[in-house]
Order: C-alpha cells, then structure tokens, then sequence
C-alpha cells in the first residue's frame, strides 16, 4: 500500500459556492462531455447516474482535472472534495490526519442497513490500531449519510466531512471509503506505481482518465508510500473500471489481470496505516532511510532525510530542527546497538551523530509535544531535539 497519501491540497482551493468566482490560483471549464455509463461491478461512484463537467484548477502551477458534481469535485471517482469547504490555506499532509488515530462519527438516521458501517468500523479496530468514536461534541468528525454511490474525502479535512453510502455500497465498499477518510489514497495512484502495473489509457473512458494518473501527477502533492505497492489492497481499482471497451483498464505488468479486493484491509494497507499513524518510534538497530517516515502519534511532527542529505524535523510542515547536512549524499539514519544515533551517507562514512554511545537500548521516540528524543533503556533522555511545546 500505501500511499497513503495523505494531502489535501485541495484545501487551498478557495470558495465556489454560489456565484462568487475567487479562484485559487485559476479556474476553466475544460469542457463539458458527459461522463459514461459506468458498468464496473465494485466500483466505487459518488454519483452514478449524474454527469459532471471535467474542470481544470491550477494549483501550485499545476493543472488539475477533476469532475464537478453540485457543489463536489470528485476526483478517482469516490474522493470527494467540497468546494465550499476550501477557503484555508494550504495545510501540510499532517493536518489531515486524525489525531492519535480516533476517527469520530456519527451516522444520519435515515440512513438503511447500518449493520454494513458497524462491521466495517469493527474490521478497522481489528486490524488496526485506528479508533472510532461516536461524535459527542468534537469538532472535526465523519458523518455516514445516504446517497448516491459511495464516496469519501480524503483524510481530515476539518469540520464536519461525509462519507456517503447508497443502498448499494457493501461493507467492503465502506471499508474503502473509511481508508479515504483515514487518509489514503487508491492505490494505483501511487507514484511509484509504472513499475507494478500498466495503465491502458486507451480503453478508458475519455473523461475518467485523470482517475488514473498518479497523486503526484494530478496534485504535486506530498503523499509517501509507506508500504510496498500492492494489487491486493482495498485501495486498488478493479482492472475494468472506467473501462470504455471492456477492455482493461489495468493490467499487471505482464498483461495480464488481477482480482479486486473489496473484502478487507491487505496485509500491506495494515501494515502501510500502522506505519502511517503509529510509526513513532526508531528502536535499537533500526534504520530510517532517505524518503521514510517517522511521525508522532498526533501525526504533528515528523522526522525524515530529504533528498538533500539533510536530516529534518517537521512540526505542522515547518522545519523545527535540523542536521544541517545538506549537500551531502547522507542516506539512512541508524538507531546503533551502542546507544548511538548516527545519520551515514552512501560512502558509509557519518555525517551527523547524537553522541550518545554508551548507552543500552536507546529508542528515538517523537512525542506529541514536538519533542524528538533519545531515550536510554532506564527512560532517560540522553538527547533531544528541544523542540518540546512548541506550538
Ligand atoms: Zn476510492
């Protein structure tokens, strides 16, 4: 999985509600065709029988389709994105995560066959470590409503967001939707997904095409993949969806096909949202390389070497401490047996060390107050980025 992916950039798309036109950084109306028929079984369709128009939104120079449904962009079909909800400004990919991991919900009344959300919820909580709590007064929290198809924003957005559910969309297609809201993306839409699979972009249909391009591609977005792409995720379209000719649409490398998984979390989604949420600690021998991850539990503060060499602690997307080896090929970060926490380049030479050697069973720990710290075996802190409390 995993792309997970995270972002949202689309919160910095700005208002469209009514009739003001305030657009982000430019707004056009590509054209107007009608969207096909879509006949994929499994499928996920925010709204299957209406028609929306293919815009194009710059954003951060970059153009981006999406299909405009009412007051919706969707994007891959079942990603919602509200276009009156956007008026913030650009948040990093860690303010779409829900903090600790607790999702909060509630469900509308009307809507039929709640047992589908409840085993859904129940599937998450058994395989991962992400909660789900009934919405008392929180202010940020997803409500499971009825209507057309089944769709999801992506991660946190901030208030109250939706997931939609019609009558059709099973279990397995609300634990799809639950992954959208937790903050992933389909799987296919990782970067790195040319090497697993081949996209056919001559049988789909002509205005579903950008449900096929990669996140960076469609939104210069700062998605990760935490774990190793998977064509058994429960993010991963079907190789006939969108298909225009009943050819496919995706195919493995080899041509050949593959089946959709619309049953449960994959082994690798569960280890990619274990990674994603709760990959707080650099235990005594492990390595963070170039391009990982590590993250606090309220996903705030986050640690990882840049493509530049340089070691870097982000809190909320600003730099709060750093190893001040840019410009160097420095590659992998490496929790030693000997207590210390030395960064290497591809020469195997270090470039940066904590200077803690001497010490048993240290662990990196990023805690939820924006500290980053070396603890010993006893618990006691032998480094630290003292970056706690700030806020
Ligand atoms: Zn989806």
């Amino acid at each position: 999985m995993k792309r997970v992916l995270v972002k949202i950039l689309f919160l910095s798309f700005v208002t469209f509600t009514s009739c003001e036109s305030e657009p982000i950084d430019s707004y056009t109306t590509e054209n107007t065709d009608n969207l096909q028929t879509v006949s994929n079984k499994n499928s996920e369709i925010a709204f299957p029988e209406k028609f929306g128009t293919i815009e194009t939104i710059t954003y951060n120079g970059k153009n981006l389709k999406v299909e405009r449904i009412e007051d919706n962009y969707i994007l891959d079909g079942d990603i919602i994105i509200p276009v009156k909800k956007v008026n913030q400004k650009a948040t990093g990919r860690t303010k779409n995560r829900w903090p600790r991991g607790v999702v909060f919900y509630n469900i509308q009344s009307t809507l039929t066959n709640k047992q589908r959300i409840f085993d859904a919820i129940k599937h998450w909580e058994q395989k991962t470590k992400i909660k789900f709590v009934r919405r008392s007064n929180q202010p940020n929290y997803v409500t499971f409503r009825s209507g057309s198809g089944c769709s999801s924003s992506v991660g946190m957005i901030g208030g109250q967001q939706f997931i939609t559910l019609s009558a059709a969309c099973s279990t397995g297609n609300t634990i799809h939707e639950i992954g959208h809201a937790v903050g992933l993306w389909h799987e296919q839409s990782r970067k790195d997904r040319d090497k697993f699979i081949t996209i056919n972009f001559n049988n789909i249909q002509d205005n579903a095409r950008f449900n096929f391009f990669s996140y960076p591609q469609i939104f210069n977005a700062d998605g990760n993949e935490y774990s190793p792409f998977d064509i058994g995720s429960i993010m991963m379209y079907g190789p006939y969806f969108f298909s225009k000719n009943g050819q496919p649409t995706i195919t493995r490398k080899n041509g050949s096909i593959y089946n959709v998984n619309r049953r449960a979390l994959s082994p690798k989604d569960i280890e990619g949202v274990r990674r994603m949420y709760f990959n707080d600690i650099l235990e005594t021998g492990r390595v963070l390389r170039k391009g990982q991850f590590l993250n606090s539990k309220d996903g705030r503060t986050y640690f990882r070497i840049l493509s530049n060499g340089n070691l870097v602690a982000f809190r909320d997307s600003k730099i709060v401490w750093q190893s001040k080896t840019a410009g160097t090929s420095s590659n992998r970060l490496v929790m030693q047996r000997n207590g210390n926490l030395v960064l290497y380049n591809t020469n195997n030479r270090p470039t940066w060390s904590s200077s803690t050697g001497g010490n048993n069973n240290v662990k990196l720990i990023l805690q939820n107050d924006g500290n980053i710290v070396l603890r010993s075996g006893t618990g006691k802190a032998i480094w630290s980025t003292k970056t706690a409390n700030i806020n």
